[in-house]
């Protein structure tokens, strides 16, 4: 089912009302655990992980009368476990410029991310420049523009349909030349062609190291948190094209309630470094795995 069938609270319905919470207590027996394996599959956790976690919740206490509270709580545990290790925030190296390049589909809010991204580092006292890699979608390259506008940030950019490459080339030599902390490169983002996706970033991580051989420094992918599991196997294909370092995981705000970054996290063990919570340019947050973990078990 859709992330977004599953309302806040979902665990306290299969539980048990309100009112009842304080005195039913449930037998964490093969059907409850059953039952709490369900719910965590629709919440878009994953078959493997959801069984993990609550196999992880029987340990010690299978058989036991428990209080949904307890439950609950321990469920959050057993989730928050799993995310602490990802939970870090994009490191910041010495060298300057940092290469930040960021891949991800079109649509997952890369531009975004990298116009909110690019307003903290500034905010942090940082120089910013970004490279608008993606030439070849004429909208994506004037959104950047205007986000860089917003961020205070230059925006490079080239001819529409220019080699990106080249423009990554231009793009780290201003940004040596003028000192910059970081440079943030913008990627296409079309997996309709995947050879050709595949070359393009090669080729882009060619030249940036012809002039600093440790770029790029971080290679972010950004992923939508309510495509649901599909964002397991974007992680896989982008994995396959690009040396991903770590994760900006966005739409984490309105109903979409995230278990597949549970997922992600069992699986892949990449860095979550910051969640998309919002349009604006403030929207973007550092992952805390407790406060995650309480507000998906509703
Ligand atoms: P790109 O094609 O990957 O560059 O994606 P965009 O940055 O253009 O974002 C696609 C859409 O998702 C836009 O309408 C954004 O406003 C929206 N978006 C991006 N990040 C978030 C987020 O964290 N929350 C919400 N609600 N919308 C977002």
């Amino acid at each position: 089912a859709p992330a977004e069938t599953v309302k806040p609270g979902f665990l306290g319905r299969l539980l048990g009302r309100k009112e009842q919470k304080t005195v039913t207590r449930r037998v964490l027996d093969d059907d409850m655990l059953e039952q709490l394996e369900e719910l965590l599959i629709t919440a878009d956790m994953g078959v493997e992980t959801s069984m993990r976690v609550t196999a992880a919740m029987a340990e010690g206490r299978y058989g036991k009368k428990l209080s949904v509270e307890e439950i609950k709580r321990l469920m959050a545990r057993e989730v928050a476990r799993i995310m602490e290790p990802v939970a870090k925030p994009m490191p910041l190296y010495r060298k300057t410029p940092q290469v930040v390049l960021v891949v991800g589909v079109n649509g997952s809010g890369k531009t975004t991310t990298i116009g909110k991204l690019a307003s903290q580092f500034k905010a942090a006292g940082k120089s910013v420049v970004i490279a608008a890699g993606d030439t070849f979608r004429a909208a994506a390259v004037e959104q950047l523009q205007v986000w860089g506008e917003r961020a205070g940030v230059p925006v490079l950019t080239a001819p529409e349909g220019s080699d990106p490459a080249s423009l990554a080339f231009d793009a780290m030599t201003k940004a040596q030349e003028s000192g910059a902390d970081l440079l943030m490169i913008d990627t296409a983002g079309r997996l309709q062609n995947r050879q050709d996706l595949m070359e393009e970033l090669a080729k882009i991580v060619r030249v940036i190291r012809k002039k600093d051989e440790t770029a790029p420094h971080n290679t972010l992918l950004v992923l939508d948190a309510t495509t649901g599991q599909n964002a397991l196997s974007q992680v896989e294909t982008f994995q396959k094209l690009a040396d991903v370092s770590g994760l900006v995981m966005t739409k984490l705000d309105g109903t979409a309630r995230g278990g597949v970054l549970v997922s992600l996290a069992d699986k892949f063990g990449l860095p979550i470094h910051a969640i998309g919570v919002g349009e604006q340019i403030d929207d973007l947050a550092p992952f805390d795995p407790e406060e995650f973990a309480a507000a998906l078990m509703g």
